[in-house]
């Protein structure tokens, strides 16, 4: 267990470049142990996924959660309440024309809350834990959760796709 410290904005690594991984070895495993146990780790809130460079590392590695809220909402207890995915080197090599605008949050932007436009559906290469080539497909909520960390990667934080104004959790809990 290993939990490092989030960072937050206007950190500069949070905007800079991040390297693409080539040797899946005991150091990509232990940044990946790092990624989920920082995120398990945070809550009010929660985060539903987190970036290398968000704890300090600036490598194309995400960890990312898919909720399973619609089976829980029926009654089905026994599936876990998400799965977690971890994306190496992840590239999107498709996206849905169609948008839609949701409330986004990040952990390294405390207390700010806004509404961003994202695609709807998307399609996703990447490498699991072992290196080899995968790919995924993701809608809704999943979806934007890829975008956002895969931005990350990019050095882009939500805020800056913003539209209109951020809003503190107090403000972004009335609307919802
Ligand atoms: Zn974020």
């Amino acid at each position: 267990m290993a939990v490092q410290k989030i960072l937050e904005i206007p950190n500069p690594i949070l905007r800079g470049k991040t390297t693409k991984i080539t040797k899946f070895d005991e150091e990509v495993r232990k940044l990946i142990t790092d990624l989920k146990d920082t995120l398990a780790s945070a809550h009010n809130p929660e985060g539903a996924g987190l970036s290398s460079n968000q704890i300090g590392i600036a490598k194309r590695v995400c960890v990312v959660r898919n909720f399973k809220d619609n089976l829980q909402a029926n009654g089905v207890d026994s599936v876990p309440s998400f799965v977690e995915k971890i994306l190496i080197n992840p590239k999107i090599v498709s996206k849905s024309k169609e948008n839609n605008i949701e409330w986004e949050g990040c952990l390294s932007v405390p207390n700010q809350y806004g509404r961003v436009s994202r695609a709807t559906k998307i399609k996703v290469a990447y490498q699991d834990e072992e290196g080899k080539r995968m790919k995924l497909s993701a809608t809704g909520f999943f979806a934007r959760v890829i975008q956002h960390e895969i931005d990350h990667l990019d050095g882009i934080v939500f805020t800056d796709r913003v539209k209109g104004k951020l809003v503190p959790e107090s403000f972004f809990l009335e609307q919802e």
